[in-house]
C-alpha cells in the first residue's frame, strides 16, 4: 500500500481528495488529508459573500465532509515541515508522518502583513470581515472605516462588493472605504479604460482611492500612508499579492526568492520526485511569471490528480517514481478570462486586453461558480473528477 500524505486542501487539491476514493477502495494507497482548516473558501465567490449576495455555505467546501464521502481520514493540523530525507512531513506538535508520496498545495500568504491587518490570503480570515459588515449594517448609527491595502483584482473587487451593499442598504454614508495602490493606476496591468471605468465607478459610490502610496503602519485604529497621511481605520483588509508560505521556506525544498517551490512542468518538485506540488504556491518551470489565481491552480489539479494516479501506479510496479515522460504537462491557458463581480446587477469581462461589462457576464459568472462549487459539494462525482471541467471552473 501506497502511504500518500495530502498537504493542504486548496483549489488545487479537490480533484485529488474526489479521486482518492478509487484508490483506497481498490487498495492502491492509504491516502490523508492534512489542513489546519476544514472548510475552503472558493475565491471566485469570496467577494460577493462580502457583497451580501452569498452566504458563508454557498461559497465553501467542507474539506472534512469531502473527505468523508471519499473514505480518507482528514487531519485539522497545519503541517510545520518536511523533512525530505527521512520522507516525512511533521505538525506543529512535532508528530512525524511518513509518506511515499506527497502533494504539497498550500497556497500563499500576503506579504509584509501588519498585525492589524486581516490577510485575504489566504481566505479563511474573509468571513470575519463580512460579520463585521453584516454587523455594521445592523445597528443603526454604526459605522466601519475599512481600508484595503492594494488595488488589484482581488481588491478592487472587495471594495465595489462591500460599497454597492451598503448603498443598497440605504447607508452609505455609514462606511468611509479607501483603496490604496502603491501603483499609478488601480487594477495595474488591465486595460487602461478599465482602470478608468472601476476608478469612477469605486469614487461615485463614495470609495476615496489613492494611488502611487502605500500603507506603511497601521494599529487597530488608524493606518499610515507612505506620503504620510493618516486615516481612521477600524479594518484593514491586506490584498497585496502572495508569498509562499513558511512551511514550504522552512522546509529543506528548492523556492525561489518569494518562498515558492519550484516545479518542473509536471509538477513534481524539482530533485524530488516523490513530491507533488501545485497552486499559488508552486514556481511551474518556464511559466515563472503565471499569475497566482484560481484558474491556473485549478488547471493544474487536474493533471496533479492524472501525475499523482500515474505515481502510486509506478511505485506499485517498480517502486520507484515514474519517469517524466509518462507524466502529464501542465500547459496553462494561454487565454483566461476574469469576471469581477461589481456588487450590481453586471459584471466586468477581462479578456486579452479586452473588457466590456454587462449583465450577461454576471450571468455567466454566477453559472460558472455555482456549477463548480456544486460539483464539490453536492453530489459525490461517481468516477472521480470526471464532471468537474478545469476549463469552466474560476471565472
Ligand atoms: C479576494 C480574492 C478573490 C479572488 N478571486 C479570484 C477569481 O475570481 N479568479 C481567480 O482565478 N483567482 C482568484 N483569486 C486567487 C485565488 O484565490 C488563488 O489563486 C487560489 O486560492 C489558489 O489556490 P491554491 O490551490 O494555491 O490553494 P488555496 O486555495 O489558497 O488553499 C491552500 C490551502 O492550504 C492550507 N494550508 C496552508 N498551509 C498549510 C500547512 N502548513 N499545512 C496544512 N495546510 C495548509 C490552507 O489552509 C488552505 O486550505 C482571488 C483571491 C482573492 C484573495
Amino acid at each position: 500500500m501506497v502511504r500518500v500524505l495530502l498537504v493542504g486542501g486548496g483549489h488545487a487539491m479537490l480533484p485529488t481528495i474526489v479521486r482518492s476514493a478509487v484508490w483506497v477502495r481498490d487498495g492502491l494507497a492509504s491516502v490523508r488529508l492534512f489542513d489546519a482548516h476544514p472548510r475552503l473558501y472558493y475565491s471566485g465567490m469570496v467577494p460577493e459573500l462580502l457583497g451580501g449576495v452569498y452566504q458563508r455555505r454557498d461559497v465553501s467546501i467542507e474539506l472534512d465532509a469531502l473527505c468523508e464521502r471519499a473514505g480518507i481520514p482528514f487531519r485539522a493540523h497545519a503541517i510545520a515541515k518536511v523533512n525530505v530525507d527521512e520522507q516525512a512531513v511533521v505538525d506543529a506538535s512535532g508528530a512525524s508522518y511518513p509518506y511515499d508520496l506527497l502533494v504539497l498545495n498550500v497556497g500563499g500568504r500576503n506579504p509584509a502583513l501588519p498585525a492589524a491587518a486581516t490577510p485575504t490570503k489566504p481566505l479563511h480570515r474573509l468571513p470575519d470581515v463580512n460579520r463585521r459588515v453584516r454587523g455594521v449594517l445592523h445597528s443603526p448609527g454604526d459605522h466601519l472605516h475599512l481600508c484595503i491595502a492594494g488595488g488589484g483584482a482581488a481588491g478592487v473587487e472587495i471594495a465595489l462588493n462591500v460599497s454597492a451593499r451598503f448603498q443598497a442598504a440605504g447607508r452609505h454614508h455609514d462606511l468611509s472605504c479607501t483603496v490604496v495602490e502603491a501603483e499609478d493606476a488601480l487594477l495595474p496591468g488591465f486595460p487602461r479604460g478599465l482602470q478608468a471605468h472601476v476608478k469612477q465607478r469605486l469614487v461615485r459610490r463614495g470609495v476615496d482611492v489613492f494611488t502611487g502610496v502605500r500603507v506603511t503602519t497601521a494599529t487597530e485604529s488608524e493606518v499610515t500612508l507612505s506620503d504620510g497621511r493618516r486615516l481612521p481605520s477600524d479594518g484593514l483588509l491586506w490584498a497585496t499579492g502572495v508569498k509562499g508560505p513558511e512551511v514550504l521556506t522552512s522546509s529543506d525544498l528548492p523556492v525561489d526568492a518569494r518562498g515558492f517551490v519550484k516545479v518542473s512542468r509536471h509538477l513534481q518538485v524539482c530533485g524530488h520526485p516523490r513530491i507533488l506540488a501545485a497552486g499559488d504556491s508552486a514556481l511551474v518551470d518556464g511559466d515563472e511569471d503565471l499569475g497566482r489565481i484560481g484558474v491556473h491552480a485549478v488547471k493544474q489539479g487536474h493533471d496533479l490528480v492524472k501525475n499523482l494516479e500515474r505515481s502510486i501506479h509506478s511505485l506499485h510496479r517498480s517502486g520507484a517514481p515514474p519517469s517524466p515522460d509518462t507524466l502529464r504537462v501542465f500547459r496553462p491557458y494561454p487565454v483566461a478570462p476574469l469576471i469581477l463581480s461589481t456588487g450590481e446587477p453586471d459584471g466586468l469581462w477581462v479578456e486579452r486586453g479586452i473588457w466590456w461589462h454587462g449583465r450577461p457576464a454576471l450571468r455567466m459568472k454566477h453559472w460558472l461558480d455555482r456549477r463548480w462549487i456544486h460539483a464539490y459539494n453536492g453530489a459525490f462525482p461517481p468516477r472521480g473528477v470526471a464532471r468537474v471541467r478545469a476549463d469552466s471552473a474560476l471565472s
